[in-house]
């Protein structure tokens, strides 16, 4: 079975690096053109070159997904350089990471904002034209930190957390109109957010992985592209763990 994403147009957060980028580039290479959402502009624009490398439409954007009006204004011009919207990834993401005791509440609101919030304006902001076409699938990047919580990520894992829900929720309430959401959980995965992890760290997380490496931008990308196929049309509310057998 070959994943076909021809004709599609997806929007994909968090597009300038990471899992974002190789969501972005495998959506290119199964025939989808990518609208690449990123908070500095070299960065997305990075990404829509490498879409365009790929044989495919990409137009570069820059916008915080934590501000409602921004992303408002984004999806307006998306939608007017692309006509539609079929496949909306919310991968946007951040650490501050910290001991729940001292944790400033700049550094709770900042992550829930960001990686929940951006989730939410998105989706609402996408939801009208979806809702009209009576199709669309909606991909979030949750967390196994989400799934299992993690001592000093209280404010990550609660926004993964909430981000399951949504994931269900939207699921529920879009159902009926043909849309899909699911979520996918990925593990310790080689990206900037994990590179500062140290030596002992590593080698103590890949004792806990079966598979016996971390994983790779392309093992979410893949899962991904599945779900954006028409292979996956019968799949919703549900999440992915991509984690290498990490959590069962
Ligand atoms: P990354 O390399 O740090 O990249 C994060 C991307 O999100 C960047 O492109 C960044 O934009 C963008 N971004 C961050 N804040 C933003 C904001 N306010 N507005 C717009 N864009 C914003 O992260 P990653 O490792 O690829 O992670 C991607 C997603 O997977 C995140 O949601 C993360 O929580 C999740 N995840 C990652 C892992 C892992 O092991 N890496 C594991 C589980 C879940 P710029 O490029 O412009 O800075």
């Amino acid at each position: 079975m070959k994943l076909d994403l021809t004709g599609k147009v997806a929007l994909v957060t968090g597009a300038g690096r990471g899992i974002g980028r190789a969501v972005a580039v495998a959506f290119a290479r199964a025939g989808a053109d990518v609208a690449c959402v990123s908070r500095t502009e070299a960065n997305s624009k990075q990404a829509a070159d490498e879409v365009i490398a790929a044989g495919r439409k990409a137009h570069p954007y820059t916008v915080d997904v934590a501000k409602a009006a921004e992303v408002d204004g984004v999806v307006e011009k998306i939608l007017a350089d692309f006509g539609r919207v079929d496949v909306l990834v919310n991968n946007a993401g951040i650490t501050r990471d910290g001991l729940l005791m001292r944790m400033p509440e700049a550094d709770w609101d900042a992550v829930l904002d960001t990686n929940l919030g951006g989730a939410f304006h998105f989706t609402r902001a996408l939801s009208r034209g979806m809702l009209k076409q009576r199709s669309g699938k909606i991909i979030n990047i949750t967390s196994i930190i989400g799934r299992i919580g993690n001592a000093g990520q209280a404010n990550y894992a609660a926004s993964k957390a909430g981000l399951i829900g949504l994931t269900k929720s939207v699921a529920k309430e879009f159902g009926s109109r043909g849309i899909t959401c699911n979520a996918i959980a990925p593990g310790f995965i080689e990206t900037d957010m994990t590179a500062e992890l140290k030596e002992e760290m590593r080698k103590a997380l890949l004792e806990r992985v079966p598979l016996g490496r971390l994983g790779k931008v392309e093992d979410i990308a893949s899962c991904a592209v599945f779900l954006a196929s028409s292979a996956a049309d019968y799949i919703t509310g549900q999440v992915f763990t991509v984690d290498g057998g990490m959590v069962m």
